[in-house]
C-alpha cells in the first residue's frame, strides 16, 4: 500500500496522515518533518535544506530524493507507507516511479487535499508546533490548554519560521508552480482521488475513509 497525501501547505495532510498512522499502523513519511530532524540534529543536510526551507523554497530534488530513498529502505516501510509532502515536483514524482518500478511496486492512491489560499493562510499563520514533540496546535482552531504549552508533552510552542506571514505566501506560490502540476499527472495516471479539506479534521476523515474505499487500498 502506497499512498500520497497531496496538498498545500496548511491543507491538513500531516493531521489526517498522523491520525492513519495511529488507526491503521501505516508509516508516515514527511519530507518536511525528515528535515526538520535534520536540521536539529545539526546535520550538513539539516543545515543546507534550512536555507531552502526559510525562504519558503523547495529542496533541490535530488536531496529529496534521496532522502525519501533511504526512508523506504527501513523495515517499517516494507508493506507501504504513506507520503506526506512528496513529491512536490514533476521530477520527484518520475524519480518515486522509477524507484518503485525497481520493488515492482506502484503508488496505490494519490489523495488531493483542497482548500482555498485565504483558508490556507489562516491555518497557517495560526498554527503553533511543539519544539519537543512536533504536536500540532491552532491558536483559533485548536488552542492549547495553556498558552505556549504543549498537552501532549509540556514542551514549548513556537511558531515554524516558514509560517511566519511572508514566508507563506512564497509557500502557497511555490505550491501553485511547482507542486499543483501533479495533480494533473496523477489524474492522467488515474491514481488521483480529490477531496474537500476545508472542512473539520473529524468530516475530512470522514471523507478520507470514503476516498480510499475508491483506491486499491486494504481497508
Ligand atoms: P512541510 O513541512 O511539508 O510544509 O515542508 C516544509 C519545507 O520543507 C518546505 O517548504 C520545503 O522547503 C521543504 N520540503 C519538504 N518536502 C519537500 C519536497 N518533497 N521537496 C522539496 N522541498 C521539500
Amino acid at each position: 500500500m502506497i499512498l500520497i497525501f497531496l496538498g498545500p501547505p496548511g491543507s491538513g495532510k500531516g493531521t489526517q496522515a498522523k491520525r492513519l498512522v495511529t488507526e491503521k499502523g501505516w508509516p508516515q513519511l514527511s519530507t518536511g518533518d525528515m528535515l526538520r530532524a535534520s536540521i536539529k540534529a545539526g546535520e550538513t543536510l539539516g543545515q543546507k535544506a534550512k536555507t531552502y526551507m526559510d525562504r519558503g523554497e523547495l529542496v533541490p530534488d535530488d536531496v529529496i530524493v534521496g532522502l525519501i530513498e533511504e526512508r523506504t529502505k527501513a523495515k517499517d516501510a516494507a508493506n507501504g507507507f504513506i507520503l506526506d509532502g512528496f513529491p512536490r515536483t514533476i521530477p520527484q514524482a518520475e524519480a518515486l516511479k522509477k524507484m518503485l518500478e525497481r520493488k515492482n511496486s506502484s503508488v496505490n492512491c494519490v489523495l488531493s487535499f483542497n482548500v482555498s489560499d485565504r483558508d490556507l493562510v489562516e491555518r497557517l499563520s495560526g498554527r503553533r508546533t511543539c519544539s519537543k514533540c512536533g504536536e500540532v496546535f491552532h491558536v483559533k482552531f485548536s488552542p492549547a490548554k495553556k498558552a505556549d504549552v504543549c498537552d501532549k508533552c509540556g514542551g514549548s510552542l513556537i511558531q515554524r519560521d516558514d509560517d511566519k506571514a511572508e514566508v507563506i505566501q512564497k509557500r502557497l506560490s511555490v505550491y501553485h508552480q511547482q507542486t499543483s502540476p501533479l495533480v494533473e499527472y496523477y489524474e492522467k495516471a488515474k491514481k488521483l482521488v480529490a477531496l474537500d479539506a476545508s472542512a473539520s479534521p473529524d468530516k475530512v476523515w470522514d471523507t478520507i475513509m470514503d476516498a480510499l474505499k475508491k483506491c486499491s487500498v486494504p481497508s
